[in-house]
């Protein structure tokens, strides 16, 4: 056979396109593979801060108020109070005001190796302006962090409660799943294991991982009690006391003691 540069240009444009697609093949297969690890036994704990929705997504929409603006907002007033704690690395799963999928938000708390995800998440009910309340998912039964995200989730209904807020079902903590496109949503009391998949955070989280439905935006008295500014920074004080508790950790930071003088 007769050598020509032609054929040989034509042999490794072949060979470098399938590879390509080879390379894109895997890696589009291979998402999401996420290596475990082990969570941290002492401070500092790392937390990772889930704002619901993002970017194109404004998730819930209701009287001019987007779902998205509230969970960032109580996010960042989170943040900052895990922030002045030397016992907290508070992370976000993605910055404000871009959108993240599911994985992406996972790999991000992955990264930092969280010790906790916390997915912030307002409620909507668009038959009627009545339903109102505050309800969690932790990581159903039979999964993995399930003990630990129940842990948390009840320290989380516990504050909501004490502070007035309505718990929804029989204690705020409520089990998500997915029947085809129908939900099924059933009271902690129901531990029974199921095959059916969870909300995709709970579902691909690698840490004990609890979504917080703060309120309803479709209920007036639940928009003005937990959907505000004030609303916002009153969740994340009851948040950030069930992650110290959680932790076992003082509510009041250690502040940096002053440098002793010495002499006059
Ligand atoms: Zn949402």
């Amino acid at each position: 056979m007769k050598f020509s540069f032609r054929k040989l240009f034509l042999v490794c444009l072949a060979c470098a396109v399938c590879g390509q697609i080879g390379f894109l093949l895997q890696k589009k297969l291979s998402q999401p593979v996420f290596t475990s690890y082990s969570l941290q036994e002492t401070p500092p704990y790392v937390v990772a801060l889930d704002a619901g929705h993002g970017g194109f997504d404004t998730g819930a929409n209701y009287a001019s108020l987007n779902e998205v603006e509230v969970c960032e907002e109580t996010v960042d007033a989170l943040f900052n109070l895990l922030e002045e704690n030397d016992a907290f690395i508070p992370v976000r799963t993605r910055e404000n005001g871009e959108g993240a999928n599911i994985s992406q938000r996972v790999e991000q708390a992955v990264e930092a190796r969280a010790s906790l995800l916390v997915s912030i998440h307002m409620n909507l009910d668009p038959s009627t302006t009545q339903s109102h309340g505050f309800e969690c998912f932790p990581i159903p039964p039979g999964r993995k962090w399930n003990e630990k995200s129940m842990q948390f989730a009840e320290l989380v209904a516990q504050g909501m409660g004490q502070a007035g807020h309505r718990l929804r079902g029989s204690n705020g903590i409520r089990f998500a799943y997915y029947s085809g496109k129908q939900k099924l949503i059933v009271d902690a009391e129901d531990t029974r294991e199921r095959t059916l998949k969870s909300f995709g955070i709970l579902e691909q989280s690698m840490c004990p991982t609890v979504l917080i439905e703060q309120c309803f935006l479709s209920n007036e008295n639940d928009r003005k009690q937990w959907a505000d500014t004030q609303g916002c920074q009153k969740a994340a004080e009851i948040y950030y006391s069930a992650i110290c508790a959680y932790f076992d950790v003082s509510e009041t930071p250690h502040p940096t003691p002053e440098p002793v003088k010495e002499g006059w």
